[in-house]
């Protein structure tokens, strides 16, 4: 990632084909630019990125960083109460088609920087080949 220091709230990629938003310092901790800590809420709720429309779901790279996956943070109380339930399992089915079609598969990859890191938090509930492939595809 290349440095920023001109209060953007974005830092570009390496390859200057992806973002992301720059933490915040704010008390003892570093927050979401867009996080209002007053009020709890955010400031661009409506236009939120992919990654926080679908928490508890994270999409990251597994362990070894060989493949790209669907996972469940189980930090959140509801995702480690649900998990099990018949109507969770059928969200991670329609979450994992979505994330597959074509068009969401290419938005992904034209904006890598939504795939995250290994978390160990985080339950892998699908392995992504397709969007892993069309990630390879784009990098070469
Ligand atoms: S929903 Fe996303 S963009 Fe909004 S405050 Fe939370 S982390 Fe930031």
């Amino acid at each position: 990632m290349d440095n920023q220091a001109d209060g953007s709230l974005f830092q570009t990629t390496a390859d200057g084909r992806s973002a992301r938003a720059i933490l915040q310092p704010y008390e003892d901790i570093y927050i979401c630019p867009f996080f209002e800590p007053k009020s709890s809420e955010c400031r661009i709720y409506m236009k939120r990125p992919l990654d926080c429309r679908i928490y508890p779901f994270a999409l990251m790279y597994n362990e070894d960083g060989t493949e790209i996956v669907l996972g469940v943070d189980t930090i959140c109380p509801f995702a480690e109460a649900e998990f099990e339930t018949q109507s969770f399992q059928q969200y991670v089915d329609y979450l994992r088609a979505y994330i597959e079609t074509e068009l969401t598969t290419n938005i992904l990859a034209d904006n890598w920087a939504l795939v995250g890191p290994f978390q160990e938090t985080v339950t892998i509930v699908a392995v992504l080949r397709k969007l892993g492939r069309a990630l390879e595809q784009r990098r070469q």
